[in-house]
C-alpha cells in the first residue's frame, strides 16, 4: 500500500488522545484536512482514552504526559487486548532515551515529538496507516542505539570467554564461595597468583568485581547452576 494511498474509498478512524487543548484543535485541524482520514474520537484521559477502545480506531495519536497517568499504559492495554493491527502515533515533550524506548517497546508504530511545525502530523497519520515508522530524528537515534546496544550484549554473551584451565578451576572455587585465600589452598598457588589469575578473568569477562564475573560467567554459560 503506498504512503499516500491509504484512503481508496476507505477512510480511517483516527483517535486523538491529548490533554492540551491547542494541541488537540491542531492536531484535529490536520486529521481533518487529509484524504482518508476521519476523526473517531478525541480523549483528554487515559480513562476517556480507554473508553475509546470499544470503537473502531484504526490509529491513536497518543500524547504520554497525561492528567491521570501515562499514555504508555495504554499502549500496554491495546497490546495486551491483541489488538496488533491498531496503529499507535505517540506524539509527545518526552524525548527521553527511557521513555522513548519504554513506549517502542510497549508496541507504538512511531514516535514524533510535539514540534507541530516541522510535519504535518495528518501526513505522518497516512505514513503509519501505510505501514512506515514516522520518528523524529532523534528519536530513530536512540532507537538505533539501542539495537546496536542489544546487538553487541548478544555478540558478548555468543562469545564464550576464553579461560585458561587454571582461571576456570579459580572461576568454579569462586562461585563455590571459596575466598582468594581458599581457591589459594585448594590450588597450591600462592595469593598472589590467584589474584593475578583473578585480575585475568576479570578481563575477560569484561568486568571488575567477582560478584559481576559470577553474574557473566552463569549468563555466558561458562558456569552452569
Ligand atoms: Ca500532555
Amino acid at each position: 500500500m503506498p504512503a499516500t494511498g491509504w484512503a481508496g474509498n476507505v477512510r480511517a478512524n483516527v483517535a486523538i488522545v491529548e490533554d492540551d487543548p491547542l494541541v488537540a484543535a491542531h492536531v484535529g485541524q490536520s486529521v481533518a484536512e487529509q484524504d482518508g482520514l476521519s476523526l473517531a474520537g478525541t480523549a483528554a484521559t487515559l480513562a476517556e482514552a480507554r473508553a475509546l477502545l470499544d470503537r473502531d480506531v484504526d490509529l491513536f495519536i497518543l500524547d504520554l504526559g497525561l492528567p491521570d497517568g501515562n499514555g504508555i499504559d495504554l499502549i500496554e492495554t491495546i497490546r495486551a487486548r491483541g489488538r496488533t493491527d491498531t496503529k499507535i502515533l505517540v506524539l509527545s515533550n518526552l524525548g527521553d532515551q527511557a521513555t522513548v524506548l519504554a513506549a517502542v517497546l510497549a508496541g507504538a508504530d512511531g514516535y514524533l515529538l510535539k514540534d507541530l511545525t516541522s510535519f504535518n502530523i495528518g501526513q505522518q497519520v497516512s505514513a503509519a496507516l501505510a505501514g512506515e515508522a514516522p520518528l523524529s530524528p532523534s528519536i530513530a537515534a536512540y532507537v538505533l542505539r539501542y539495537l546496536r546496544e542489544q546487538q553487541d550484549q548478544a555478540r558478548t554473551e555468543e562469545d564464550a570467554p576464553d579461560l585458561t584451565p587454571r582461571e576456570f578451576e579459580l572461576l568454579q572455587l569462586l562461585a563455590r564461595g571459596h575466598s582468594n585465600r581458599e581457591a589459594a589452598e585448594a590450588m597450591s598457588v600462592s595469593r598472589y597468583t590467584v589474584a593475578d589469575h583473578a585480575k585475568a578473568i576479570y578481563r575477560k569477562l569484561g568486568v571488575s568485581s567477582r560478584g559481576e564475573a559470577l553474574v557473566r560467567a552463569f549468563r555466558s554459560g561458562l558456569l552452569r547452576p
